[in-house]
């Protein structure tokens, strides 16, 4: 049988409350003790001192652009980009092409998944047929194949009947919608936040009620239908208003953000610099600091990257004409730390939490696929990362095929050190 064992590390698991030096022990694929001095007689050995040792962290919300724009990203790519990251587990979103609407394409996926990621892949599964927004997909059977939720990312069901008969499907198979929150009415043709800087920078502006009237609605059909709603990459003070309120009267509503949309804000942007542009755009100072006061209060639940790979070629174009969307999976710990721990907003267990315990609980894995914690029995993934060294970001040896990101040349203090899938080192940082 083969085993792990990681040795004198600072174990912290938010689900078991655990924080201090111990072991853990994997074995056959599964964390088997967590404790101080284990003994393992023929463990490959992991030394930990002076690194924290966290459950694997889980990025419910990745583009791995694969099937259909492989030139980007590849599921073989997006998941060494994914353990670079400290990521031992993704959800990928449907925008393929074709689009993950149908059990065939959710199949391909996990067996082209199975052999050549390198971390756990789990599909996401589309709303409507081909994202169309009018008919519902194959959810049943997607779900079946091995989808753990749906949506329809980068495209919002705008049709309020069809999101009412994907929340009932979904609350009838146990599975959230996540949902890309944006009127497509009132965010038409926008390229960036509307606010003094759009004006300033000449581009059409994307106004925040674009995103809070979707969320006001969904929230809504949440309580009419009891589905579990999750509002994706969550960017405006309003939408965090409404989220709480939300969880105050005890409706299944959860929300992630993204590390650029509380590390950026439209201040930042640099006139013609493509890899400032992404949806939900990046907002006002205000709703940042509204974010991360969610993030603090808890009204958002967790941390996703929307890593969005596009090749050069296409984000090489006038702002106006780029695609939407930045990589962000390399870089998502050192920005999660100098923005909430370092800046004394939240402790590092919570830190922790919003990548591991938090999205496990918005997904729903259970028995065999139970992750996110360091207990005996779930997956055997973990996370060794160091909390203070300093490294600079260089998007050249990104193991994405992409590199439209604006933290290239960002130095960051703490980022991942080892990464453990299923009990195999399938990353460790240059040099350790
Ligand atoms: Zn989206």
């Amino acid at each position: 049988m083969k085993k792990l064992l990681i040795r004198n590390g600072r174990v912290i698991c938010p689900a078991t409350g655990q924080d201090g030096i111990a072991d853990v022990l994997i074995e056959d694929g599964r964390i088997a003790a967590v404790g101080p001095n284990l003994t393992a007689p023929g463990a490959d050995t992991l030394d930990a001192a002076g690194l924290v040792v966290a459950p694997g962290f889980i990025d419910i919300h990745v583009h791995l652009r694969e099937p259909g724009f492989t030139h980007a990203e590849t599921i073989a790519t997006g998941s060494r980009a994914a353990a670079a990251g400290g990521f031992t587990t993704v959800c990928c979103m449907p925008n393929t092409n074709p689009v993950n609407d149908s059990a065939t394409v959710t199949t391909y996926i996990v067996e082209k998944a199975r052999r050549e990621a390198v971390v756990n892949v789990f599909p996401i599964g589309a709303i409507t047929k081909g994202s169309g927004g009018e008919e519902l997909a194959a959810i049943g059977s997607m779900v079946a194949a091995g989808a753990v939720a749906i949506s329809d990312d980068g495209r919002p069901v705008m049709n309020a009947r069809v999101m009412r008969r994907a929340m009932e499907t979904a609350r009838a198979l146990d599975i959230p919608v996540i949902q890309h929150c944006e009127d497509l009415n009132l965010s038409a043709g926008g390229d960036m936040h509307e606010c003094a800087d759009s004006v300033r920078l000449g581009l059409r502006g994307i106004p925040a009620a674009a995103e809070d009237v979707m969320v006001a609605r969904d929230i809504l059909l949440a309580e009419l239908t009891g589905a579990r709603y999750h509002i994706a990459h969550i960017s405006t003070r309003n939408a965090v208003a409404m989220a709480g309120f939300a969880r105050r009267r005890g409706l299944p509503v959860t929300c992630e953000a993204t590390p650029h949309h509380i590390a950026l804000h439209t201040g930042h942007m640099r006139p013609y610099d493509s890899s400032y542009k992404m949806k939900p755009p990046l907002r006002g100072p205000e709703h940042v600091e509204a974010v991360v006061e969610g993030i603090v209060n808890g009204a958002v639940d967790c941390l996703v990257t929307d890593h969005a790979p596009h090749a050069g070629d296409d984000k090489m174009q006038e702002f106006e004409r780029c695609p939407f969307g930045i990589i962000g999976l390399e870089t998502a710990l050192g920005i999660a730390l100098e923005v909430l721990v370092h800046s004394g907003r939240i402790p590092l267990s919570r830190l922790i939490a919003l990548f591991t315990s938090e999205p496990a609980r918005v997904i729903g894995w259970k028995g065999e696929q139970a992750r996110g914690a360091l207990k005996p029995g779930y997956a055997g993934d973990v996370t060794v990362f160091h909390p203070e060294y300093p490294w600079t970001y260089d998007v050249k040896n990104s193991l994405s095929k992409s590199a439209n990101t604006p933290f290239n040349g960002r130095t960051f203090r703490g980022g991942p050190i080892v990464t453990v899938v299923g009990g195999e080192i399938v990353w460790r940082a240059p040099g350790f």
